[in-house]
């Protein structure tokens, strides 16, 4: 039985449905595979791509942290490092999107899924009686 909490979920990347599942197959930085999901959970079954393309609103969640990097970033190095040249801005911000672009990638998707998927909690004893 899992009582994990819904937090603790979507941190771990868990499917909404069991928390146990992993939505996706690879880890984080593997920088070759980070991006692969799965079609279904692998411990309840439930299909996480509701519709094909599904994902794709993920793209916009994905730009608000870009947005929300850019902005957090910029907003430190003026605070701390001013005055500094356009470079610096520009180098660290770049080195941060290539630096946490798989974890923005996957953690959009995660949040997208929680929101929209239309999936609810369900615990081991709940899945078996409606199976
Ligand atoms: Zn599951």
């Amino acid at each position: 039985m899992s009582t994990k909490s819904k937090g603790l979920a979507v941190l771990q990347g868990k499917c909404p449905q069991c928390r146990e599942g992993h939505l996706f197959t690879h880890g984080a930085y593997n920088l070759k595979n980070f991006m692969k999901t799965r079609t279904h959970c692998e411990v309840c079954n439930v299909r996480f791509e509701k519709e094909p393309r599904f994902f794709d609103g993920a793209m916009y969640i994905s730009y608000a942290f870009s947005v929300g990097l850019f902005l957090v970033s910029a907003f430190i190095i003026y605070a701390f490092f001013h005055p500094v040249s356009e470079n610096v801005y520009l180098i660290a911000i770049i080195s941060e999107v290539f630096l946490l672009y798989p974890l923005m990638f996957r953690y959009a998707r995660i949040f997208y899924l929680y929101i929209f998927g239309g999936l609810k909690y369900k615990s081991e004893l709940e899945r078996t009686e409606n199976n």
